[in-house]
């Protein structure tokens, strides 16, 4: 095992994507095997930090002191069966993506240099969730380490009504509490939900309750394409409108996969790398439906330009992908907001606040006209974009002053909240969203979500700081 020291060779450990500063860790340990960092856990007092490939926007792999272990020699990558592939915590989305050409892994973060390790620590999802859901879906056996070196075997169907059983023939029982996470796309707290999988518990479980080293994932047979397009509106409203009619469409003809949100001031960024989105558009919908073979293009085509001409959509300005290159450079147009912004910010020095919030599909409408009346009165610079197929929103506020940003961020979490909605869809809670978090859940969804964790790791060494 690896064990460095050096404050040189710690510092590349303590940041990740969210430009949180102030972490910091005696040691980072890279281990080779499992069993090697059983043993070294067995013998650890100290707080554990696990690190993935530090893509993560909560600062959750960011210590608060002890030691980090680095994953980073986990990265074996086997086919075990017709679709499914066993990884090493490291292997990267992008590896897994193009490692069996004639498969999908569906869940598909837009930033592909994460970790599987940290994909299944946050839930992790993407433009394509809205169809094929999320990381928890395909996540079929992990092998687990607890803090204190304790080893199993997670299979689907190991129910938390029975008892969780280690190498070591100790037993953990899932504990007797109230608290159920909400019914829409969430990402925020331990999920539970009456006779779910042991696996579903420590999926999303913000990098504390056990270490992921060892992952079986279920893949899809791989579409023979994509029908994809951008539809241009000059008003917002055609395209929120747009939506309940995509989704109570008839799915045998329209059933996307991906239904993707860009606002007026996202298109104003992204003029600066394709020039040709058209000067009046003020909204964009990005929409992506899988082609299971190929003689099912042209139809699949032609019922999207029938549903759109019915819908009033004028097609002239819209672009649709004439192939592999327009598929790609429409998930680059994706991928390209959040870069651009990041980028801007730097240089401007200006304060991002992000949120990542979902609500129930009956608020879809609500969300729109409150999102856009509250940003519009806040007199703030923002760009909103995201999952609209899933009713689910980022908002980036770009102030200067940070407390200005804060109070509309905190306005937007009371009314979400009213509507039953989550603090975190997809990012998870880290160490920036507790407060959020901590009004999502009330003081008794807390103290049920402390004796889950105490369950697992009763001094709080593993991940500590994160979510509670
Ligand atoms: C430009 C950009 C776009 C993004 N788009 C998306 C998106 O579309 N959807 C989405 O869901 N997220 C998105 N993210 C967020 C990020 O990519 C995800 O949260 C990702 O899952 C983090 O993986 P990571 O390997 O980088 O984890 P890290 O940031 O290193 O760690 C995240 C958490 O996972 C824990 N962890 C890591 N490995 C393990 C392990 N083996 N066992 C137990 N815990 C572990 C860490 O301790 C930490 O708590 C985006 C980020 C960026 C920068």
């Amino acid at each position: 095992m690896i064990r460095k020291t050096q404050a040189e060779s710690i510092a590349p450990y303590l940041r990740d994507a969210s430009n949180f500063s102030g972490g910091n860790a005696e040691e980072v340990v890279i281990p080779e095997t499992s069993d090697e960092l059983a043993n070294f856990l067995k013998n650890e007092t100290r707080p554990v930090t696990v690190a993935g490939a530090g893509t993560g926007l909560t600062a959750s792999r960011i210590p608060a002191g002890g030691v980090i272990v680095s994953l980073e020699r986990f990265n074996r990558i086997i086919e075990e069966a017709e679709g499914r592939v066993r990884v090493g915590p490291a292997v990267t989305v992008k590896e897994l993506q193009g490692f069996l050409p004639g498969w999908l892994y569906p869940p598909n973060p837009t930033e592909t240099l994460a970790s599987l390790g940290g994909t299944l620590a946050t839930n992790a999802s993407g433009s394509r969730s809205y169809k094929y859901g999320v990381t928890r879906d395909y996540v079929e056996e992990v092998e687990l380490l607890l803090v204190d070196g304790r080893k199993t075997l997670l299979k689907r169907g190991l129910k938390i009504t029975e008892p969780l059983t280690f190498e070591d023939g100790s037993k953990i029982i899932f504990p007797d509490i109230a608290y159920q996470s909400p019914e829409c796309k969430n990402a925020a707290g331990y999920f539970v939900h009456p006779g779910m999988d042991w696996l579903d518990l420590f999926i999303g479980s913000d990098g504390t309750l056990g270490i992921f080293t060892d992952i079986a994932l279920r893949l899809i047979p791989r579409p023979h394409d994509f029908v994809s397009g951008i539809l241009f509106f000059e008003e917002e409203d055609s395209c929120w409108e747009l939506i309940p009619q995509i989704k109570s469409a008839d799915r045998k003809r329209i059933d996307p996969c991906s239904l993707e949100y860009f606002d007026h001031n996202a298109l104003k960024r992204l003029k600066s790398k394709h020039k040709n989105i058209p000067n009046r558009s003020r909204a964009a919908l990005f929409f992506e439906q899988a082609v299971p073979e190929m003689k099912d293009y042209d139809l699949i085509l032609e019922d999207w330009y029938e549903f759109l001409s019915a819908e009033n959509i004028t097609l002239d300005d819209s672009w649709f992908a004439q192939g592999p290159k327009d598929v790609q450079m429409f998930h680059d147009f994706r991928h390209d907001v959040p870069v651009i912004i990041n980028e801007e910010n730097s240089r401007a020095g200006r304060v991002k606040l992000g949120t990542d919030m979902a609500v129930p599909d009956k608020y879809f409408m609500a969300m729109m006209q409150f999102y856009r009346e509250t940003l519009v009165a806040s007199n703030l610079d923002y760009v909103m974009f995201g999952h609209l197929g899933d009713n689910h929103l980022h908002i980036n506020l770009l102030a200067e002053d940070r407390d200005r940003a804060q109070k509309v961020y905190d306005q937007m979490v009371e009314q979400v909240l009213e509507w039953g909605g989550t603090v975190s869809a997809e990012h998870g809670i880290g160490k920036l969203k507790k407060k959020y978090f901590a009004k999502m859940v009330g003081s008794s969804g807390l103290k049920d979500l402390n004796k889950i964790k105490y369950c697992f790791d009763p001094e709080n060494r593993l991940g500590t700081g994160n979510l509670l």
